[in-house]
């Protein structure tokens, strides 16, 4: 039942996958995974179109991506209706998932890097006979290599933010769904991006390593711990800078004064969404013994109520990949093994022809059970008794992942408070998952979970290198360190740190 199946190849071919929708399981499509010289052709070209869009300023960049925003909105339903074939996804979480935020991060970046990435002269505390100018320079060619979750925005995210700071993009989607990879060039393609700017590239784990090893001058990676280990030592070796978006396992945390209506509901929805596919999907919840009975039984009546399946009206689809599933099945097996609780689901849904798993509860659950400690990544909602915040706390940092969290409190000084103290790059107080949506809010891990952060200033200046450009301001023959050396020199320079670090009015001054 896999849905990216290796097929066989006529010697002296290239390797082909045969990919079929994880939903009814019907042949989708046929891929040729391209290798590392059809990879340094794309950098090349990029390379080459790269001089002159960084020649162009903010401001007719951000033109080509208004009109992107533009041919989206025309183009929406065709845009869902292909991501949906791929995915097998709800239409109406493809609308608000991939296609909103692609709108909002078009037009977030497309206004507002002018502002984030302006050159800036900064007054010097010391040597008052210079000036500083700081700019930010585009780094060259972008390598972006995304996974088959969330392919459209994952993949057009990183590409808007790079693009705008200036650079070409070489994007690698995954091999599960390419065309959505397709659609991020279509959309560039129609809104007047300029040749060679978004070259795309598709396959699977080869064409994604040929990336790596392609003259790139970054690395934007979305995906497993495993693969961003693999990712971080070649770009080590070609000591070229990556960011590396991965796995996540995070926690939900909720206290007795929590709005349990509110708390069940976001607890259902941040576990099965995309069925339970998603970054941030609330992978473990501890719940205070106080509110526990109540919220579990709010959260099976949410759980009761949703309606999976593939065709009309339903909240939950099927796993992606069958690899997946049967991580899913592994981890609540040991869990059963192991003591756990079933209180709903554990199985795969006997009434539909493909891969689906049924949204499922577990309670009685302990930290040696792998659905505690592993990234699950598939619609299963464990749920931990604890006695209280702090115990809450520490099972909550009991993890090898720091992705995001979230916690539920009616106190948001306390939430807040609290929030800070898990060990994650993200956090929310009241809701879940909605950190990646925000542009404003860096998005990235700690921990296993990844190495730097997109979105917002952090990602856009994550896209470029940081020149310092120092400005003599009066000229004169000679500067005070320069030849020749004498004791005279020697003698003034310690007075005058005497004066500057030595005295009070002078640590003032300084
Ligand atoms: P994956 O690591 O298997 O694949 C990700 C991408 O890497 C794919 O395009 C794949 O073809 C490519 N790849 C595979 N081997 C490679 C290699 N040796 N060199 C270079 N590229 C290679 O991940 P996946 O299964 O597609 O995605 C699921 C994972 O992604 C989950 O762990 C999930 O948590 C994580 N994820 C993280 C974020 C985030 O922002 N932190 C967002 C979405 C998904």
């Amino acid at each position: 039942m896999a849905l990216v199946e290796r097929v066989e190849a006529a010697p002296g071919a290239r390797r082909r996958l045969r990919l079929s929708n994880p939903a009814n399981l019907a042949f989708l499509a046929e891929l040729e995974v391209e290798g590392a010289e059809q990879v340094r052709a794309a950098v090349d070209r990029a390379r080459k179109a790269q001089a002159e869009w960084s020649a162009r300023g903010y401001v007719e960049r951000g033109r080509v991506l208004e009109r992107a925003v533009r041919v989206l909105l025309d183009r929406e339903s065709e845009f869902i209706e292909r991501i949906v074939a791929e995915t097998g996804k709800p239409a109406p979480e493809v609308l608000a998932t991939e296609i909103l935020t692609a709108c909002d991060s078009l037009q977030f970046y497309a206004k507002r890097t002018r502002h984030i990435l302006r050159d800036r002269n900064v007054p010097l505390h010391l040597l008052k006979t210079k000036r500083l100018r700081i700019s930010h320079r585009p780094l060259g060619v972008v390598g972006i290599i995304t996974p088959w979750n969330f392919p459209f925005v994952l993949s057009l995210n990183p590409t808007v933010q790079a693009l705008m700071a200036g650079n070409a993009v070489v994007l690698k989607p995954s091999e599960a769904t390419p065309d959505a990879g397709r659609l991020v060039s279509e959309l560039f393609i129609e809104a007047g991006l300029p040749e060679g700017l978004l070259e795309l590239v598709l396959g699977d784990g080869e064409t994604g390593a040929a990336l790596l090893d392609a003259g790139v001058d970054k690395i934007c990676f979305t995906g497993s711990v495993a693969t961003g280990r693999r990712v971080a030592e070649t770009c080590g070796r070609n000591l070229v800078p990556c960011t590396l978006e991965l796995g996540g396992k995070d926690p939900m945390i909720v206290l007795e004064d929590a709005d349990l209506d509110r708390a069940a509901r976001a607890a259902v929805y941040g576990a099965f969404s995309n069925a339970g596919q998603v970054c941030t999907s609330t992978e473990r919840v501890y719940v205070v013994d106080a509110v526990a009975d109540a919220f579990t039984r709010k959260v099976l009546d949410q759980t009761a109520a949703l309606r999976q399946g593939s065709e009309g009206e339903f909240d939950v689809g099927p796993m992606i990949r069958a690899e997946q599933l049967e991580i899913v099945e592994a981890h609540v097996s040991d869990a059963l093994e192991r003591g756990a609780r079933l209180l709903a689901g554990g199985r795969r849904n006997p009434d539909e022809a493909g891969v689906f798993f049924e949204p499922t509860v577990l309670d009685e659950v302990s930290h040696e059970m792998r659905v505690m400690r592993e990234e699950t990544f598939g619609p299963v909602l464990p749920i931990m008794r604890v006695r209280d915040q702090d115990e809450a706390l520490a099972w909550a940092n009991d993890s090898s992942y720091g992705l995001n969290a979230n916690v539920w409190t009616r106190q948001k000084r306390r939430g807040t408070r609290l929030a800070q103290s898990i060990e994650s790059g993200c956090a929310v107080v009241n809701d879940c998952m909605i950190t990646y949506g925000i542009p404003e809010a860096p998005f990235g891990g700690v921990k296993q979970s990844g190495v730097g952060r997109v979105n917002g200033e952090q990602g856009l200046l994550s896209m470029c290198h940081t020149q310092s450009i120092v400005i003599d301001r009066f000229g004169g023959r000679s500067e005070p360190l320069w030849f020749p050396h004498s004791t005279r020199k020697a003698r003034w320079m310690r007075r005058a740190m005497r004066a500057l670090w030595g005295t009070s009015l002078g640590r003032w001054l300084a």
